[in-house]
């Protein structure tokens, strides 16, 4: 038996290790089994060079788990290390690299669980840890090191027959809890689902059917139990899938989400190493809960779901896996958004998402249009968040009316130019984002023979200011925000029935029903158009819009609105004008009035009760 000292910079590096990898303290098992990945992969291209003899046997990983002792095992059938290698390997921890590597990110708690401590992260849930191994060259003896978190550790011989390493961790009186199967299991899905070697943690029951027809038996058999599938789908080749293969895999992935869209299969190693698989999730108007699922790997082992710094912020609602080894894991987040490699990746991913999506429209614009409710969200989240996505989707976004039919802009563009360019030679686009609430509006455009547009989405908003922003020529105005013929502003001027002085005069009586909320205006328009008709300012509720999104109080703007009288129509221009008793003339009034605000869904309460009533007298 021999003891020594591991050479450490650093007095005491335990400590620091327990402290600042507290909270990500699962990952010890994700970083033994990879060694354990890595010692096996070793062997077999040692075994390929013709440099280990003979077969290789069974090689799967094994973890166990006993309760009685208080210890869990990772046991691989690798490589296995000679006397030499373990004090090379085990002792000379190159951690005065760790120890400075803590100090200077201790703040920054969500990079720690993405730096490999390798082995020594056992410690954080270990009070002892023991390597147990035999290397595969001839000869070689087992040897057993043994270490209790502090510097010293104990080298003795042991009698260990099969090739390979045994790592026992006496798991410590606080994590007792991955000593239990449930645990374990848990961790070694998150981790180690898709690693490239066989990974067993016990044995389960499976049902067989044995024989034929009614002679069939069904038995009862206890199996491996094998947590991994050791060539996930993004791994293979694109020609070897079928798009059941590719849904399969999704559903191993979010077993709970719907079906997705489509998907990438991403392939390339050069100037950087990538694949993965990115699916489009049926998206619909929900972004929040789909955000932020794709999940990264490094060769095979998971890394994260945490994708924020690796591909821009819209394609977080892309789900699915990347795999590179040449994503930087060991460094802080500002580097990250810094580095070349991630930068190059980030654009890689970006052109062939933005190509999938053309290619859809170019080949299939049937499906593409089919499947525009569930995509126009993350098309449009794209083109606000980034230039180059902007570029290129600006060729294939698509603009849905209120009939459903579908137009790309330049195509919409041309369908509108005729009767709905302005006196300043711009295009103006109406919208609704609410064709219940708008009807009577949209019926009155397209009484005239204008198109509206739907825009009924979480983001539309603000891709409606960043389409007049980009498209320059362009001016979108909803449609309840001016009275129809002023939407489309042509100078075009009706003649009217009503004097000026008249006019006046239904003014003031107007003005005297609506308080402060909004102004009045006495306009000739066609007799055919509603007596009285309540629109809300393009701008002012924008900016109120904006407001809230930005979830800003204090500076209130009130809700302005305004009450467009309609001079020609023939309750005003006849009814109201020969009314001589005044108070009979603003009860008319109030009642266009309330007319108007039940349209806009702004008359409630008691005033709605009020309004009912007096309507059914009127019947009576
Ligand atoms: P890293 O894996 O990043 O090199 P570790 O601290 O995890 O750092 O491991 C240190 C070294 O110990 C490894 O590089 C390897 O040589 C050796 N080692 C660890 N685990 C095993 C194992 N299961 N089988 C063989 N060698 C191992």
């Amino acid at each position: 038996m021999q003891k020594g000292n591991i050479s450490v910079q650093t007095e005491n590096i335990f400590p620091i290790i327990k402290k600042f990898l507290y909270s990500d303290h699962e990952i010890f098992l994700r970083e033994l089994v990879s060694n354990a990945i890595d010692a096996t992969n070793k062997l077999k291209t040692l075994s390929m060079r013709g440099e280990v003899k003979g077969e290789l046997g069974d090689l799967t990983i094994e973890i166990i788990a006993d309760k009685e002792n208080g210890t869990l095992t990772v046991r691989d059938k690798g490589i296995g290390m000679t006397e030499e290698e373990v004090k090379k390997y085990l002792n000379q921890v190159a951690f005065s690299s760790a120890a400075e590597f803590l100090e200077k990110y201790k703040d920054d708690a969500s990079i720690i669980g993405h730096f490999g401590l390798g082995f020594y992260s056992a410690f954080m849930v270990a009070d002892r840890v023991e390597a147990v191994t035999r290397s595969y060259q001839e000869g070689a003896k087992g040897v057993t090191w043994s270490c209790e978190g502090e510097p010293e550790y104990i080298l003795e011989d042991n009698a260990k027959e099969a090739r390979g390493t045994d790592i026992v961790l006496h798991i410590n009186e606080e994590n007792k809890d991955f000593l239990e199967d449930h645990k374990i299991e848990e961790l070694l899905n998150k981790y180690c689902k898709f690693l490239p070697i066989p990974i067993k943690f016990g044995t389960k029951t499976e049902t067989i059917y044995e024989g034929e027809g009614e002679e069939q038996e069904e038995k009862k058999v206890e199996v491996d139990n094998i947590i991994n599938d050791t060539h996930p789908a993004w791994k293979k080749s694109p020609s070897d899938l079928s798009d059941e293969d590719y849904k399969d895999f999704y559903r191993k992935l979010y077993p709970f989400s719907s079906e997705p869209l489509f998907w990438i299969h991403l392939n390339i190693d050069y100037p950087f190493n990538l694949t993965g698989i990115l699916y489009f999730p049926k998206l619909g108007n929900n972004i929040e809960v789909q955000k932020n699922k794709i999940q990264l790997y490094s060769n095979q082992v998971y890394v994260t779901d945490d994708v924020k710094e690796i591909v821009p912020e819209f394609l977080t609602l892309l789900h699915g896996v990347i795999d590179s080894p040449d994503i930087p894991l060991n460094v802080s987040r500002s580097y990250l958004q810094g580095d070349r490699n991630v930068k190059k990746i980030t654009g890689y991913i970006t052109k062939k998402v933005a190509e999938k999506l053309n290619d859809l429209f170019k080949n299939e614009r049937e499906t593409f249009e089919d499947k525009w409710p569930d995509l126009n969200v993350f098309i449009k989240y794209g083109m606000l968040s980034d230039e180059s996505f902007h570029e290129k989707a600006v060729k294939f976004a698509l603009l849905q009316n209120t009939e459903k039919e579908f137009s790309t802009i330049e195509e919409y563009k041309e369908k509108i130019k005729a009767i709905q360019t302005d006196k300043n030679d711009k295009l103006v686009m109406l919208y609704t984002n609410n064709p219940q609430e708008h009807d009577s509006f949209i019926q009155s455009a397209k009484g005239r023979g204008y198109d509206v547009l739907l825009f009924d989405t979480v983001i539309d908003n603000h891709f409606v200011q960043h389409l007049e922003y980009k498209l320059g020529d362009v001016t979108f105005v909803r449609v309840d925000s001016d009275t129809v013929d002023n939407l489309i502003q042509k100078d075009e001027t009706q003649e009217s029935v009503l004097s000026e002085e008249e006019q006046n005069a239904v003014k003031g009586v107007f003005e005297g029903l609506i308080g402060t909320g909004g102004s009045v205006t006495v306009k000739a328009m066609s007799p055919e158009d509603q007596p009285v008709v309540i629109t809300r300012p393009e701008f002012m509720r924008r900016m109120k819009e904006m407001q809230a999104l930005q979830g800003m109080q204090g500076m209130d703007f009130p809700e302005s609105y305004n009450l467009v009288v309609n001079a020609n129509h023939e309750l005003i221009a006849k009814k109201m004008k020969e009314e001589t008793d005044e108070a009979k003339q603003k009860e008319l009034a109030q009642y266009l009035y309330n007319l108007a605000r039940l349209n806009q869904n702004m008359l409630k309460g008691g005033e709605l009760t009020e309004f009912i009533n007096k309507t059914l007298n009127f019947l009576k």
